[in-house]
């Protein structure tokens, strides 16, 4: 089986729509981490267009919050005022969709989850610390998280220490068995100076990881933000990868 491994699409429709054209053909079930919505201009596009596809889907602090699951205040001002906006204009379909998500999932050797498998929908697993006592929190070989929008490779060794691997795009990585957890990076809203969409393409019969990245119309994007009053430094952002 050939997975088409996304996250934190966060309502950008250019974006995914250009990943799923790139990937056309090479997969044939998609893993969702989460935050398919908040940030960006098209939440309910990107739900409709998710649900057209076999999937499995995760939830995200951000469709969390746009549900009003979460305390809003926790969130910085601008991506506050887009929950809000987010809020306002979510489809009671998409509603529904979201609010029957789940925070985690197993799926043979793989442990899916937007954020960590410690905390499934808050903790950003940016370091070798956080990594390595996350390895202690799921059971399977792999664990597939999003959140942190930055792809990498954390690799237990045999005494727990952690490795990390910057990510090598367009070259499928065999999974030996080595325990990892991996990040495929944001679809929609990048942050590793990076403006491409992240994604990557998991191989189950061949057992390989491969990360990707491809350049979208982020102007069409940025022009729906600014139609509709989304904080210019969101708009900003989508330039720089950050
Ligand atoms: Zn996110």
């Amino acid at each position: 089986m050939r997975y088409l491994v996304i996250s934190d699409i966060h309502g950008n429709l250019s974006a995914f729509q250009t990943v799923l054209q790139d990937a056309e053909g090479e997969f044939d079930f998609i893993w969702c981490l989460g935050d398919v919505v908040g940030y960006g201009p098209d939440p309910n596009e990107c739900v409709a267009l998710l649900r057209q596809h076999p999937h499995r889907c995760l939830s995200g602090n951000h469709d969390w919050a746009v549900l009003g699951r979460l305390d809003l205040s926790t969130f910085n001002d601008d991506a506050r005022n887009a929950i809000a906006w987010a809020q306002g204009v979510l489809s009671d379909e998409s509603r529904s969709y979201l609010e029957a998500l789940p925070s985690l999932a197993v799926e043979n050797d793989f442990t899916l989850t937007h954020a960590s498998p410690r905390h499934p929908v808050w903790e950003y697993i940016t370091d070798r610390y956080t990594a390595q006592v996350n390895f202690g929190h799921f059971e399977t070989d792999y664990c597939l998280v999003g959140h942190t929008h930055v792809p990498i490779v954390f690799e237990e060794l045999d005494d727990n220490e952690i490795m990390t691997h910057a990510p090598v795009y367009a070259q499928p990585l065999p999974l030996n068995s080595a325990r990892l957890i991996i990040n495929p990076g944001s679809v929609g809203q990048p942050r590793d100076h990076d403006p491409r969409s992240a994604y990557a393409i998991l191989d189950t019969d061949r057992m390989t990881w491969e990360h990707r990245r491809v350049a979208y119309p982020i102007a069409e994007t940025q022009e729906r933000m600014s139609d509709y009053d989304l904080p210019y430094r969101l708009i900003a952002r989508l330039d720089y990868g950050l």
